[in-house]
């Protein structure tokens, strides 16, 4: 959707809010070396829950360090008024810096304390930003930044039956929106989770700066278990470091399915070392008998494959 945005009306820097219960892996994955792109995400901590990950480390690629910001928050607290203090502390400051184009709210309800597999505290009034006005500062403060009128707005809403008014609020039997005694301790560790999110947000550019020093390429990789197939895909990732755009990147993906894969992309505005580098990449991929190549050329709106004779179909 943000590409298509962004090719049909120009739109150039985009901030995307997702304050679903679970941490946005996917979508931080997808914009973790675009500097253009502010990934935000307000979640459940994952060590408590499903994916595993958003934790204060993860903050972006060499090439776009501080534009990906999590902010965990521990479970059984996240009642509006915890919701909110990152919103005014972090969230809006941050993107006031930003300045984004479009801002995108990407609006899980599944942090409403009733949904069976999450372990948040949420009533449904407080989720819903249509409810009649606001009773209390912490209502107001939740909307802050999902009413603004300017930048453009776009929200997507996941689990739309959860915390809509109308249903009934006590779907599972004993379940109540309540006050935990921890609460207190919690909220200091809130503040200091958002304390710590905006002095990596103002130290980016020094954080930048040494992570950028090494010159060439940076590399990571990790490995991931299918459990639909039930088969592990290994991994590695390599960006160029660069002062003019987001790197040309490969990743090279094998599984114990003898499957193996060169998938080279290219970030809109690719400078022309980049571009130079992402099509050797892919021109190299031949000798090194990857079974299929891709390459995906997002300045040009490009996409090549190719695959070794006798490799099977993935
Ligand atoms: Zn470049």
């Amino acid at each position: 959707m943000i590409e298509y945005l962004r090719r049909a009306y120009g739109i150039d820097r985009v901030a995307i809010v997702d304050t679903d219960c679970h941490h946005g892996d996917g979508t931080q994955d997808i914009y973790w070396h675009d500097p253009d792109t502010l990934f935000i995400s307000i979640h459940q901590d994952g060590r408590t829950l499903y994916p595993g990950s958003g934790f204060l480390n993860e903050i972006g690629g060499p090439n776009a360090v501080g534009t990906t910001i999590n902010i965990p928050l521990p479970p059984h607290t996240l009642r509006m008024k915890a919701f909110c203090m990152p919103s005014k502390k972090v969230v809006l400051p941050i993107l006031e810096d930003f300045k984004p184009d479009l801002i995108i709210n990407s609006a899980g309800q599944d942090n409403h304390y009733s949904d069976p597999i999450t372990n948040m505290n949420f009533s449904a009034r407080g989720l819903c930003r249509t409810d009649p006005p606001a009773q209390g500062r912490h209502r107001r403060s939740g909307r802050r930044v999902f009413h603004r009128r300017r930048p453009a707005l776009c929200q997507y809403r996941h689990h739309p039956g959860h915390g809509r008014p109308g249903l009934q609020p006590f779907a599972r039997a004993g379940l109540r929106s309540q006050t935990l005694p921890s609460e207190r301790r919690y909220h200091a560790q809130h503040q200091t989770t958002c304390a710590k999110v905006l002095q990596t947000w103002r130290q980016r550019e020094a954080v930048a700066e040494a992570l950028r020093a090494r010159p060439g390429c940076d590399k990571r990789s990790r490995k991931i278990f299918y459990d639909t197939d039930q088969y592990y895909e290994v991994q590695a990732e390599t960006v160029r470091i660069c002062d003019d755009c987001g790197g040309a990147l490969r990743i090279e993906s094998s599984s114990d399915r003898s499957i193996s894969i060169l998938a080279v992309h290219l970030p809109r505005k690719a400078c022309p070392v980049c571009r130079k580098q992402a099509y050797d990449w892919y021109a190299e991929g031949d000798a090194k008998q990857f079974d299929h190549i891709f390459l995906q050329d997002n300045t040009e709106d490009l996409y090549l494959t190719k695959k070794k004779k006798g490799s099977p179909e993935q």
